[in-house]
């Protein structure tokens, strides 16, 4: 079973390419959704983040305090380090335990920064990116979370460039904004039929 490395930027589509990939029967193993879980109510990362942080980080309700944390790790370098630092080994082992139990023909996993973080581009087998112009990103993550235009557009400059993606993949799914669901879904068909054939 391959190892498929599923990328591209803020609001670019990825969550919606792995659900048609798991739509066709492949794992999907998502680090952003683990991650969520982690730091869910509950999560194994909330003790941890609330010693390191303090209470300011953790919400009234027991989770992580997103926009905080957010800004926090945004503003502080060395604080974004701490945070990884909690995170990483937990999202490994959690990764390495979905993986252990993975069907299909092989297995993708949704990794936002995957460019970015070296580590991944060594430890699966091939990269598909899923890719959008500015604008559209943009657009789309306007829709979805109402965070500002400028913070967005920070975001997005703290990201690989759209440039250094395309270098870096094996495949690429184009949903631009001009591209349907449907159009994307024969896309997604289409690059899963050749990964099964490589599977052999
Ligand atoms: P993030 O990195 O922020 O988690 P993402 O890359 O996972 O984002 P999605 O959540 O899949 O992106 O898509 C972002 C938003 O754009 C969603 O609301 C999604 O429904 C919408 N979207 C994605 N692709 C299309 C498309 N081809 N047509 C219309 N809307 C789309």
């Amino acid at each position: 079973m391959f190892k498929l490395g599923l990328t591209g930027g803020i609001g670019s589509g990825k969550t919606k390419v792995a659900d048609m990939l798991a739509e066709l029967g492949a794992t999907v193993i998502d680090t952003d959704v683990i991650a969520h879980a982690l730091t869910a109510v509950g999560g194994q990362a909330i003790e941890p983040i609330r010693t390191a942080f303090g209470e300011q980080a953790i919400s009234a309700a027991g989770a992580m305090d997103r926009d905080y944390m957010r800004d926090r790790v945004f503003n502080e370098p060395r604080d974004r380090k701490r945070l990884e630092a909690i995170l990483h080994p937990l999202i490994a082992q959690e990764v390495q335990r979905q993986t252990s139990q993975a069907s299909g023909c092989y297995v993708v996993f949704v990794v936002p920064l995957l460019i970015e973080s070296g580590r991944w581009v060594d430890r699966v087998d091939r990269v598909c990116v899923v890719d959008c112009d500015r604008q559209t990103q943009i657009e789309r993550v306007q829709t979805r979370s109402g965070l500002s235009r400028e913070r967005i557009e920070q975001i997005i400059e703290a990201q690989a460039s759209r440039q250094q993606r395309l270098a870096a993949a094996d495949d690429v799914l184009d949903n631009g904004a001009h591209i349907s669901t449907t159009e994307l879904r024969a896309q997604v068909l289409g690059l899963h039929q050749q990964w099964c054939n490589l599977t052999g």
